[in-house]
């Protein structure tokens, strides 16, 4: 989960996401929008959950504010709440062997910082004629679609184009959220299959953006652009706006691919 505003936990109810498979919490900010559902989804979670535990990636400051927030009122957790502290800085701050969480600062009026998602890359798919044909043994299979050659008992190399197919692209998701337009993050953020950025307010509207530390519809489609990213979800739209197609259009003269969020969007990343 990145973020956790009011009423997450009703909408993850209403989505049907099961809350055992909650396992982390990715916070950019401590802005009551982004961390005012923490507390509710906590004693739930403390309901619910059958033990485990949970990692709230965060600042120093969100560290201590949350373990008193938690202290006081979901005392006996039957699972345990982890903080791992960030800064806002560019580091690597969670990894599996499938995938890395990167941090991009960003410019907002406390401390933010961006996070990219980024699946690691998969393992090659063994052509299945050619090892039949090679008579490959199973001993040798893990490091064939790690992409090595394989050399026959008489000395001969059979390179690995030959043994394997193309892995599955790797999948990676960007989430730009709240920040002024920044323009030098575009090549921090690459070609990721998904951005999310921010777009508070319209270009006409640009100034307001600057001086609160927010991006507009158009801001949002250039890092779009210049960051060489597939597809722009657009989102963190301001009330004073009456219509969301306002955004959407506004964003598409800069960076056709773009989408609107709204409750209960699901995007496929492939
Ligand atoms: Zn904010």
């Amino acid at each position: 989960m990145i973020d956790c505003g009011e009423g997450a936990q009703l909408e993850m109810q209403r989505q049907r996401l099961k809350f055992s498979r909650l396992n982390h919490i990715f916070l950019t900010h401590l802005h009551g929008d982004h961390v005012f559902g923490l507390p509710g989804l906590v004693s739930t979670l403390g309901l619910n959950h059958l033990g485990g535990e949970l990692t709230i990636h965060t600042f120093e400051d969100g560290k201590k504010i949350l373990t008193q927030i938690f202290n006081y009122f979901s005392r006996e957790l039957p699972f345990e709440i982890k903080f791992n502290v960030i800064k806002p800085e560019e580091a690597i701050i969670f990894e599996t062997s499938a995938i890395s969480v990167r941090t991009i600062p960003l410019s907002h009026r406390v401390q933010t910082v961006g996070f990219v998602f980024e699946e690691k890359e998969k393992l090659r798919h063994i052509n299945r004629e050619m090892v039949d044909y090679f008579k490959i043994p199973i001993s040798q299979m893990n490091n064939i679609k790690r992409g090595a050659d394989f050399i026959t008992e008489s000395g001969d190399i059979i390179s690995n184009n030959r043994l394997t197919l193309p892995p599955t692209p790797s999948l990676s998701y960007a989430h730009i959220s709240d920040t002024a337009y920044m323009p030098r993050i575009a090549p921090k953020i690459g070609a990721v299959d998904l951005l999310m950025h921010e777009s508070t307010y319209l270009e006409e509207h640009a100034s307001d953006a600057k001086d609160r530390g927010h991006s507009t519809a158009k801001q949002a489609a250039m890092i779009a652009r210049d960051s060489g990213a597939k597809q722009l979800l657009l989102g963190h739209y301001s009330s004073r706006y009456k219509d969301d197609n306002l955004f959407l259009e506004e964003a598409k003269t800069i960076f056709p691919n773009t989408i609107l969020n709204r409750e209960g969007l699901t995007v496929s990343l492939d």
